[in-house]
């Protein structure tokens, strides 16, 4: 006979991925533990620049996913969980020359389809924006995205009572069962109904067969200006590119500058295929500053305090993968995303503590998340075999 369980759910991974499932079942009435090899947002949770962006996603499905989690974080963050992590903010996307002309009108075109949150409110030349350097050939300005910093929306999340905090403790073997599942902490072993897979880049040494490519990315703080000059994100439209061009590394690093409430700027970041965060090289730093002051002067009189880098988790068709395992269904996969984890997680968080509780999605997203299931790996395997 299985033993019993300790816990109806353990989450394997407190980022903002595991936090925000955690959170979602606990509300349901769950026992909950969330364990944590380091702790809360110790990963790419932590090192991340924050972007709730619909205008940042692939057309399509993760534009889809994207829309519906920053609608529900908008909820979240009105007297709710997210009150004081999320907030709103217009948001700037510059381009110049011929392929970043063309990514502005598909993302003028998405918007457009997807009639979400996010809206164009002008089109047009770098004056819309006082302060934008002169060459810059064009500029959308959005409304309605939002930012989260992930170190913050992690701890609102697992401040809820409810949470079994279980860290630092690495998990280092699992098997599961008919009924359950078993973790091996070194020290103790905890029983429990599901597991939800959160370990961000980790994934593999857990689970082998998962295909997540490490992709570093550095960032950049200044210290404090005037606040306010820039009144919201400024990304260049070579970051649109990029989610569409094959390969890791772009000649010209698609920047995205942050304005944050202290008056300091946070200039991100590169996509590089390695996960040593302790890389962080001066000859990257200089392209992605030369790259964010040539768009916004006013940072040449600003002094960078900072650069760290943190390690997105990448999965090669570009979809993160979620859903229980085809062969062990007790196990809920929540991991591959990239550069969007944080943008996804109050949907994705939602829809995972169903699974985690052995229900099916909402509705609304069961087809979506359907292309999201570690079945496609499976799948693609057998067909390699026959
Ligand atoms: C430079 C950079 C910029 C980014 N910018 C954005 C952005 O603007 N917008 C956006 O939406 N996303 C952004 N991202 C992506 C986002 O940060 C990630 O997608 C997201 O944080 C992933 O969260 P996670 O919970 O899946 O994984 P992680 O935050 O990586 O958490 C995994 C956790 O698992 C733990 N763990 C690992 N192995 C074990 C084990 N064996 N036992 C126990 N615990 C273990 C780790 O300690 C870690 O805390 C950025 C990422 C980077 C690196």
């Amino acid at each position: 006979m299985a033993p019993k369980p300790d816990f109806d759910v353990a989450i394997a991974g407190a980022g903002i991925i595991g936090a925000s499932v955690a959170w979602h079942l606990c509300r349901a009435g769950l026992r909950v533990a969330v364990i944590d090899a380091v702790g809360p947002a110790a990963a790419a949770s932590g090192a991340s620049d924050g972007a709730v962006s619909v205008a940042s996603k692939k057309p399509g499905l993760m534009a889809r996913l994207a829309s519906g989690s920053l609608q529900y974080s908008r909820a979240l963050a009105v007297g709710g969980v997210l009150e004081g992590a999320f907030s709103f903010r217009p948001a700037y996307v510059f381009g110049s020359g011929a392929v970043e002309l063309d990514a502005l009108d598909a993302l003028v075109a998405m918007l457009g389809s997807l009639a979400g949150p996010v809206r164009v409110v002008k089109d047009g030349h770098a004056t819309l924006l006082p302060g934008l350097g002169e060459q810059v050939d064009r500029l959308v300005v959005l409304d309605g995205e939002g930012h989260m910093p992930g170190h913050k929306a992690v701890r609102a999340y697992l401040a809820t009572p409810g949470v079994t905090p279980i860290w630092p403790a690495q998990i280092v073997g699992i098997e599961a069962d008919a009924v359950g599942v078993t973790l091996n902490l070194g020290a103790r072993q905890l029983r429990v109904s599901y597991l939800v897979a959160a370990l961000g880049v980790s994934t593999p040494t857990l689970f082998p067969g998962m295909p997540i490519l490490p992709r570093a990315g550095q960032l950049i703080v200044t210290d404090r200006g005037p606040r306010g000059a820039l009144p919201g994100a400024l990304t260049a439209a070579a970051y649109l590119v990029a989610k569409t061009a094959s390969g890791a590394s772009l000649p010209r690093p698609p920047v995205v500058i942050d304005p944050l409430a202290t008056g300091q700027y946070l200039i991100g970041s590169s996509r590089e295929d390695h996960s040593d965060i302790s890389r962080v090289d001066f000859a990257t730093l200089r392209l992605l500053l030369s790259r964010a002051s040539a768009a916004w002067p006013a940072l040449r009189d600003r002094r960078v305090i900072r650069a760290f880098a943190g390690v997105r988790a990448a999965v090669p068709d570009g979809l993160p993968i979620v859903g229980p395992l085809p062969d062990a269904p007790r196990v809920i996969m929540a991991t591959g995303f990239e550069g969007d984890g944080i943008c996804l997680s109050a949907l994705i968080g939602r829809e995972v503590a169903l699974m985690a509780r052995g229900e099916a999605p909402q509705a609304e997203w069961a087809t979506d998340l359907a292309a999201l299931s570690p079945a496609r790996f499976t799948a693609l395997r057998r067909e390699g075999a026959a």
